[in-house]
């Protein structure tokens, strides 16, 4: 009995000595451990709505996001065609640096991320950003809509697609200071944004056909990465305006876990890059 005893506890020092070295050698690990240790659904929640959880300092804006949050979650229950699976779950933050723990890339500087089925909100969207706070709140839904429904572990969609699909269920949220017609001019000069298979990159490294000509007065990235959204965003509104039943059957297959290629051409009839082109074509007449 002794023996078993001491064989358990030295299994499970190995175990904890496994986890910190693989903690320390594989920063994403880390990140991810972190972000959970530091999940929004362990703040307090408002009391008169229990999907919106802050940091004590940040009640007045988590009220603001609170009020926007009925109006956001239609828009994106009527856009993906389906309610909610669960009720979203909200985090409103007051310091950049709890934010950044939380948000799983260590990084302030992003104004909102969805992890683990949750929407993180960064101080800046009560601040300096607050005029993105409503249509930022909209993209997140989408993205916590859509991972809401699907099997953990199922096959990701390329980013473009749920990126595009969030910033056309939320009216242009996360595509702030570039409007549609700026964005078709941009496509007939040729800056498009090249469709890429890729689950998970950062959008702003996205290549464009030809890159676009800097506006010196504005961030390069965030330039960059917001034409980059906006088309994306085109293009799932045009897929949608062109066959709704296609849109919400493709929309459907990938939230049972299909994959996003078969499940694109069994929906449309056509592979997203032949039906990019088309939408290009239609731009340019
Ligand atoms: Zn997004």
């Amino acid at each position: 009995m002794p023996r078993i005893m001491v064989n358990a506890w030295g299994l499970g020092l190995a175990f904890i000595a496994a986890a910190t070295l693989a903690l320390a050698l594989r920063p994403e690990l880390r990140l991810a451990a972190r972000a959970a240790w530091n999940d929004p659904r362990l703040l307090p929640a408002l009391a008169d709505d229990a999907r919106v959880h802050y940091e004590p300092d940040a009640r007045d804006c988590a009220e603001a996001v609170a009020n926007l949050t009925p109006r956001a979650i239609a828009r994106v229950e009527s856009a993906h065609g389906r309610p909610f699976a669960q009720p979203p779950a909200i985090g409103v933050f007051a310091s950049y640096e709890n934010y950044a723990r939380a948000n799983a890339m260590d990084d302030p500087g992003i104004a909102a991320v969805t992890r683990a089925g949750a929407a993180l909100f960064s101080p800046t969207l009560c601040g300096r950003e607050r005029g993105r706070l409503e249509g930022v709140l909209t993209h997140e839904l989408s993205h916590v809509h859509f991972s809401g429904w699907r099997p953990l572990g199922a096959p990701r969609p390329p980013q473009w697609f749920t990126e595009g699909l969030a910033v056309m269920a939320s009216g242009g949220g996360g595509a702030e200071g570039v409007s549609e017609t700026e964005a078709a001019q941009a496509m007939r000069d040729g800056y498009r944004v090249v469709l890429d298979d890729r689950r998970w990159i950062d959008f702003a490294g996205l290549g464009f056909e030809r890159e676009p000509p800097r506006d010196p007065t504005k961030d390069a990235l965030t330039q960059r990465q917001r034409l980059a959204y906006r088309q994306a965003g085109m293009f799932i509104g045009w897929l949608r305006m062109r066959d709704e039943t296609a849109f919400l059957r493709l929309l459907r297959a990938l939230e049972a876990g299909e994959a996003f290629e078969p499940s694109f051409e069994s929906a449309f009839g056509d592979d997203a890059p032949q039906l990019w082109r088309r939408f290009v074509s239609d731009l340019s007449r």
